[in-house]
């Protein structure tokens, strides 16, 4: 492993790596993969191999499951109080602080996002997450309904509702924001007294390992919180095994699909965070540099590897070329290196598969005829980097406008007036989320309720908040999580009716 060109600083922290290959995480202990097949993690800013992780299969994912169902049923962890399990989370979320350090540099290895983000996102915002979350455990009702079940005289009936767990939930996480998508599944479930088995992505395991470790530590009992490592067959494995309740998935539609339909086979509960291709609106009444700076935040942002990312920017005809201008500019300026540089601003995207394919849509663009303002060229000879890149020029008939990169791509498009933004807006398959830019407050208030979107900010985009609920429609999923909808999302409505 040549790790020569990392900080060592932040390397000396990550004893994780000096273990040799990685196994899963099952029952409370590393478990090696049955099949005792191992695949690689690689440094995307360099390209190299930096860890060795399970490639696991059905007899992992069985055994997972196993455990986590022991300890469902479990003294240990069913007869907790919810007071207990919320002491719990709070202590796991100081760990993630206290090892904070570490798991954000792990997370800069695994992603190649900028230390910073990995930091801020995955790590603090991760941890606040859990505390949240920690919070609902002591706050989960259910009601007393008024019945008017008539019987025979001298019997009445008391009727209510109960929201107890749902049972073993699998967590399939994508590879963007690896350890904080983690824990948006994570933390609720355990919150409800469920258990889970997680499932990294391929590409990002080692802070999902790292994060069963800790979770131990905080006092979780065994098989609480299982992970499995590995790719498609492993999440294909989890989610058709009957043991597991309810599903919690982020990652692609195509794949979501697939899962929504086989858990439906089986009636398993299913939620869906999937792609996006989200409009920004920009209106008139908006300084164009300001506008064109949020709107480079709302693209850039995570090498565009984000679903809510802004990718498609339509701004009305007055600022339009002021706008496009000022965008190729921001594009051009930002600096591209490896994450662990605290001048880097754009990090590798995560493989050489997902580089090409954004290579891939780039040219199409070009070769139907969108206009480059800038980028457009693989950012550096070695890692997986790619230049910022704004399309102008675009419309609504070609794929660089239609299919969602999940780079740092962008296509600003003029429009005249807001019936046509709106309806430019709109016709997408995707619904995950949208931005309207104006202070024309009148105007926002009629724009906002016409946006076929699950999230819409004003004045600003990609802005998350733990209570503020979190999903998409059309394409874009189904469910939400956090706030409350996780809540609802990990547990089950019982129905109970007592005659008196
Ligand atoms: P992906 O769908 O390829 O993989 C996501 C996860 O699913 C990985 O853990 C993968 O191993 C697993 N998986 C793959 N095939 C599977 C199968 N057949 N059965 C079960 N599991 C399977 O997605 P990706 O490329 O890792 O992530 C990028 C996508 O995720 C983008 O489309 C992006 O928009 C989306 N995403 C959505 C949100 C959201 O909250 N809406 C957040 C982040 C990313």
């Amino acid at each position: 492993m040549n790790l020569s060109s990392l900080n060592q600083d932040r390397l000396r922290t990550l004893s994780l790596l000096d273990r040799g290959p990685l196994a899963n995480w099952i029952g409370g202990e590393s478990v090696a993969p049955v099949g005792g097949r191992y695949s690689p993690v690689r440094d995307p800013a360099i390209e190299l191999v930096v860890a060795e992780v399970a490639d696991s299969d059905v007899a992992d994912v069985a055994l997972a499951v196993a455990a986590a169902q022991r300890a469902f049923q479990s003294a240990e962890w069913a007869g907790l109080r919810p007071a207990d399990r919320e002491r719990m989370l709070c202590r796991l979320a100081d760990l993630i602080e206290a090892h904070g350090d570490e798991l954000a540099a792990l997370e800069t290895l695994e992603t190649g996002k900028p230390l910073s983000i990995a930091r801020a996102i995955d790590v603090d915002a991760g941890a606040e997450h859990v505390r949240y979350m920690a919070g609902w455990a002591t706050k989960i009702e259910g009601s007393t309904l008024a019945s008017s079940i008539g019987g025979p005289p001298g019997v009445a009936y008391q009727t209510s509702t109960w929201r107890e767990p749902v049972g073993v939930v699998a967590a399939i996480v994508p590879w963007n924001f690896p350890l904080a998508i983690a824990l948006w599944k994570v933390a609720p479930a355990l919150a409800c007294g469920c258990t889970v088995v997680l499932k990294p992505a391929q590409e990002t395991p080692l802070t999902a390992l790292r994060l069963a470790e800790l979770a131990q530590l905080a006092g979780l009992p065994a098989g609480v919180l299982n992970v499995v490592t590995g790719g498609p067959a492993a999440g294909a494995a989890l989610v058709a095994h009957t043991g597991v309740r309810k599903i919690s998935f982020t990652g692609s539609t195509a794949v979501g699909r697939s899962i929504g339909h086989s858990a439906l086979d089986r009636m398993a509960r299913f939620s869906l965070e999937l792609g996006g291709k989200s409009p920004l609106i920009i209106l008139d009444d908006m300084d164009p540099w300001r506008a064109a700076q949020g709107a480079a935040m709302g693209i850039f942002f995570n090498q565009g590897q984000v679903c809510t990312a802004g990718s498609r920017v339509y701004v009305q005809r007055r600022h339009y070329g002021a706008v496009v201008e000022a965008l190729g500019t921001l594009a051009g300026q930002m600096k591209l290196g490896s994450g662990f540089d605290p001048e880097t601003q754009i990090g590798p995207l995560i493989s050489a598969r997902h580089l090409q394919r954004v290579q891939a849509h780039v040219a199409q663009a070009c070769e139907e005829g969108a206009q480059l303002v800038a980028g457009g060229q693989r950012g550096r000879d070695s890692g997986f980097f790619m230049q910022p890149t704004v399309f102008a020029n675009t419309h609504a008939g070609m794929h660089i406008v239609r299919e969602e990169v999940f780079g740092p791509v962008v296509c600003v498009m003029p429009f005249d007036t807001v019936d046509e933004a709106v309806s430019l807006a709109n016709a997408s398959d995707y619904g995950l989320a949208a931005s309207v830019w104006s202070n024309d407050l009148s105007l926002v208030h009629r724009v906002v309720p016409r946006l076929q979107a699950g999230i819409v900010w004003v004045n600003t985009h990609n802005m998350l908040d733990n209570n503020l609920p979190f999903g998409g429609v059309k394409q874009s999923g189904y469910g939400r999580d956090l706030g409350r909808s996780a809540i609802e999302q990990f547990t089950e409505l019982k129905s109970v009716c007592i005659a008196y």
